[in-house]
């Protein structure tokens, strides 16, 4: 049952299914990869699922190591 994922290069707009056309934008999902989540997206009219390259890692990491301790909103440096 595993869908195959479309690899598509990233080119500042991601808004347009590479394979049917559909306009309008897409769904989200995650999946863990190794020691790496992948953040993919859905078609919501042909449901193929592509992966523009981004991952999540750096969210898991300060959940998983607790940095940041829980002060008041942690700004830039
Ligand atoms: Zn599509």
């Amino acid at each position: 049952m595993a869908k195959k994922i479309n690899s598509v290069v990233f080119e500042g707009t991601f808004r347009v299914c590479p394979a049917c056309g559909y306009t309008d934008g897409f769904h989200t999902m995650l999946k863990q990869v190794g020691e790496t989540v992948k953040w993919l997206f859905i078609c919501p009219s042909c449901h193929e699922i592509f992966d523009i390259g981004y991952t999540v890692n750096n969210l898991i990491e300060t959940e998983s190591t607790g940095r940041g301790a829980p002060g008041p909103m942690a700004g830039p440096p």
